[in-house]
């Protein structure tokens, strides 16, 4: 494999534009390691014609001067957004068969940056999962192996296949969505960074929903740079979703100073979660000790409802899913079961094309929303979340951002928690609040664990305050210095 796939966006920008090589030489060594990376199952649909035919017009407009800000640059979409002409599955069957004939708003936004499709990743099914094992394409392998062990993991959930292609070289950058932590998650357990922006900065439009008050588009790269420059593409308002924000867009990576002397960083108490192991809370100190040094003041703060946060996200949102995916009924998209009557026709075509995981989410909102059961969940769930957004708002009177880990563990085995959704769910214990409360958050790969494996810390910052959060990751990463990358074990299977 050649090393084009080594780079960074930030590098493969400038190596285009200063004629190193060409858009198509870099589509087809990132076509090449798409193929050799089919072990892994990261893919739904890959699209290397695609990615040609994109490369070509990318190559004219760096030759004329007309390039975009992602001119050339191949990228992996999560198969969550839709993509005019070309299959999206949500990783469902409901959906199989489904081409859109539009285009969502943060990928028609790429495209016109100049950027080139590589395919779209595979996903938890409605992106309901910390683990990539709920798709119906079957999950997705982490590149990562521990030490000494080659037993199958999982590169976490639910954007794992955006996540393991990125950490594999086998995209430059990928985007995903983060509903309680599925852009967080995944890079923390893969070795990158994923960044969920604030709630209304990226168009929702054309994303398939799941849980429309949480969804946010966000990306996953190798660097904090290549996080800004990519935000900065799939950023900005769009009259076609009502909750985006009709704010002028800042020039993210010209955020990234370095200098965070003066910044005062809050140290939530209650993200110290029971059983988190001794080396997270090692690496937790580690950054507090890495933003001190770079002059930041750190000091301890305390987000009293922290501990409501899961229980609350797990009544909203699978409300707001129950609703949003009441629309597969076999007569719009996708999949369709016949049946006698009209309503056995429903009722057979959602019997087989949900999932477990995707039917309890339904089966958990359809209660929660019932008459007699709304007040003392839905309701309560959303007074909960209130008190969240006004922790952090009263934390943020008196800091900049708040630094913690972003996962309580590190990559777990294909299999060793799939039978236990509460196990499962608690993996977003540390990622879920900054979704309740529509925060900006990113994870930075910040370490390997005793096994080997990656870790990552968590930076949250202000509402629209991207550039301070994009800032303090950048100092955080050049002090890491991560360079540790997954042994390529696939392209011998
Ligand atoms: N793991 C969480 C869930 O299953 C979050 C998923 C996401 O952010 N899309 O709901």
């Amino acid at each position: 494999m050649t090393d084009l796939t080594d780079l960074t966006l930030a590098a493969a920008r400038d190596g285009l534009r200063a004629r190193e090589f060409s858009a198509r030489e870099l589509a087809e060594a990132h076509n090449a390691a798409v193929a050799a990376a089919r072990p892994l199952n990261v893919m739904v649909t890959e699209t290397p014609e695609k990615a040609l035919e994109m490369a070509a017009a990318a190559d004219a407009h760096l030759q004329a001067g007309t390039a975009g800000t992602l001119e050339g640059i191949p990228v992996a979409v999560k198969d969550l957004f839709c993509t005019e002409g070309i299959a999206t599955t949500a990783g469902s069957h409901i959906l199989e068969g489904f081409v859109p004939p539009y285009e969502s708003t943060v990928s028609a936004n790429l495209w016109r940056a100049g950027a080139v499709l590589l395919g779209k990743t595979n996903l938890d099914e409605f992106a309901m999962g910390s683990s990539n094992e709920t798709s119906f394409f079957k999950p997705v392998t982490s590149p990562w192996r521990r030490r000494g062990d080659t037993r199958d993991l999982v590169p976490g959930g639910s954007s794992g296949g955006s996540a393991a292609i990125v950490a594999a070289r086998a995209a430059t950058c990928a985007v995903g969505t983060d509903t309680g932590g599925s852009i967080r998650q995944p890079a923390a357990f893969t070795g990158i960074v994923g960044m969920k922006p604030t709630y209304g900065l990226c168009s929702r439009w054309g994303i398939v929903a799941f849980a429309s008050s949480l969804d946010q588009a966000g990306p996953l790269t190798r660097s904090v740079r290549d996080a800004a420059i990519l935000l900065g593409a799939m950023a900005g308002f769009d009259v076609k979703d009502s909750t985006s924000a009709n704010l002028p867009l800042p020039d993210f990576e010209a955020a990234l100073t370095g200098d965070v002397s003066g910044l005062k960083i809050g140290i939530p108490k209650e993200y110290r979660v029971d059983g988190m192991p001794a080396e997270i809370e090692a690496l937790w100190q580690q950054g507090v000790d890495w933003l001190e040094q770079a002059g930041a003041e750190t000091v301890e703060i305390s987000l009293p409802h922290t501990k409501y946060a899961l229980p609350a996200y797990y009544i909203v949102a699978p409300a707001e899913a129950s609703s949003n995916l009441a629309r597969y009924d076999g007569v719009r998209y996708g999949l369709r079961e016949e049946g006698a009557e009209l309503i056995d026709m429903y009722e057979s075509t959602r019997a087989a094309g949900f999932g477990p995981e995707v039917r309890r989410r339904v089966l958990i909102g359809t209660y929660v929303l019932s008459a007699g059961y709304y007040d003392a969940y839905y309701i309560k769930a959303q007074q909960v979340r209130e008190l969240i957004a006004q922790d952090f708002r009263q934390a943020f009177a008196g800091v900049d951002a708040i630094l913690t880990p972003t996962t309580p563990y590190e990559a777990f085995a294909i299999g060793e928690r799939a039978d236990d959704p509460i196990a499962m769910y608690l993996n977003d214990v540390l990622t879920v609040p900054a979704n309740l409360a529509g925060l900006p958050g990113i994870s930075v790969p910040a370490a390997l664990s005793e096994g080997g494996l990656p870790l990552g810390l968590q930076v949250l910052g202000k509402a629209f305050d991207e550039e301070k959060v994009l800032r303090i990751a950048g100092v955080l990463e050049e002090a890491a210095d991560f360079k540790a990358r997954p042994e390529r074990w696939w392209e011998a299977v």
